[in-house]
C-alpha cells in the first residue's frame, strides 16, 4: 500500500482551520467561524445592527472562548465595521 502524503494533520490543513479574533463587544479572544448560505437554517439578531440576519445568509460568528454561551451572529459588513472601530450606540 502507498504512502498517503495527506495522512498526517499538520498546520497547513484544511480542516480545523480556525481564526482568532478579539470579540468587538466583550473585548476578549473569541473564535470566528464563516457560516455558509446552505448552513445559515435560522435567522438571528445581528448585534452591529440590530437587524435580522436571514436564513441562508451567509455570515459570521463569533464565540468568546472564556463564554462561548455568549455566541453572537454578525453580518460580514457589520462585523468588520465593528472590530476595525468597535461598537458604538449599544
Ligand atoms: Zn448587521
Amino acid at each position: 500500500m502507498p504512502e498517503r502524503p495527506d495522512a498526517s494533520p499538520g498546520p497547513g490543513s484544511p480542516r480545523g482551520r480556525r481564526r482568532y479574533v478579539t470579540d468587538p463587544l466583550l473585548g476578549t479572544l473569541a473564535e470566528l467561524q464563516t457560516i455558509q448560505p446552505y448552513n445559515a437554517l435560522k435567522s438571528y439578531l445581528c448585534p452591529g445592527c440590530n437587524q435580522e440576519i436571514r436564513a441562508r445568509t451567509g455570515h459570521l460568528v463569533v464565540v468568546p472562548l472564556n463564554h462561548p454561551d455568549e455566541r453572537r451572529h454578525w453580518h460580514k459588513a457589520c462585523y468588520s465595521r465593528a472590530s476595525r472601530h468597535g461598537v458604538v450606540g449599544r
